[in-house]
């Protein structure tokens, strides 16, 4: 049977959860995990801290000048991980609204997913890694052992995500979340750049009705048949 390290693509929507699904499998099997959410955010705010993302919107050329020299990394924590930005710890920052209504954007650049797409195919390199987001299945690992495409409804979304933000103190409201939410999903199902849709052989789960129990207990039976364990 093969026990070799495997790589598990975990994609969906914005909020289905998946984040969740792929952190708790990573601590359950004992591989790294790597949230490749986080790194657009993280491009996405050095762009807005230097002003060429905004409410004039983006400055395609500028932002593709910050890539060479832009390192997007994750530290271990306690109970976790964080995102450092050219080593500066950005957890908090790029989890803020203001992060998520530029970061479909500049998500959008060609020569951002690149960038991107090299860095995780690089943490990917040893295998033994979950990563979770958008084009994982589809572009940066298209030979994953496991893929998964997690879907739920915009309105389950968006009130988890509401009380995600609530409960870390983030001021807002249900209709911005959920506006957020549909928008980013417009704007990442219809982009040209390795658009987010689910890859042919990925197994689709709708988690809206599932308890976490439930969800980890799937993942880890598709994770087990897929590594031979
Ligand atoms: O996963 P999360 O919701 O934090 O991702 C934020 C945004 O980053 C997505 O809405 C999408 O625009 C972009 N993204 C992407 N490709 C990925 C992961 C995220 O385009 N692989």
């Amino acid at each position: 049977m093969n026990q070799d390290p495997i790589i598990v693509a975990i994609d969906g929507y914005s909020s289905s959860g998946k984040s969740t699904m792929a952190k708790r499998l990573a601590a359950a099997v004992g591989y790294r995990y790597v949230d490749s959410g986080a790194m657009y955010r993280a491009i996405t705010l050095k762009a807005m801290r230097t002003g060429l993302a905004g409410a004039s919107g983006v400055d395609e050329a500028g932002i593709v000048a910050l890539l060479p020299t832009t390192t997007i990394d994750f530290r271990p924590v306690e109970g976790g991980q964080v995102t450092l930005l050219d080593g500066e710890d950005v957890e908090r920052e790029i989890r803020s609204m203001e992060v998520s209504n530029m970061v479909s954007p500049v998500s959008v650049i060609p020569a951002v997913r690149h960038a991107l797409t090299a860095m995780q195919q690089a943490f990917g390199k040893s295998r033994g890694i979950v990563m979770d987001g958008r084009d994982i299945g589809t572009t940066v690992f298209p030979d994953a052992e496991l893929k998964v495409f997690v879907d739920a409804a915009p309105e389950t979304r968006a009130e988890r995500r509401f009380k995600e933000l609530t409960a870390k103190g983030v001021v807002t409201t249900y209709e911005a979340v959920l506006a957020n939410v549909t928008e980013r999903d417009e704007i990442d199902r219809t982009r040209k750049e390795s658009p987010l849709r689910c890859a042919d052989d990925a197994v689709k789960i709708d988690n809206s009705g599932m308890t976490l129990e439930e969800q980890d207990a799937l993942l880890l039976k598709l994770f087990n048949d897929a590594a031979g364990r």
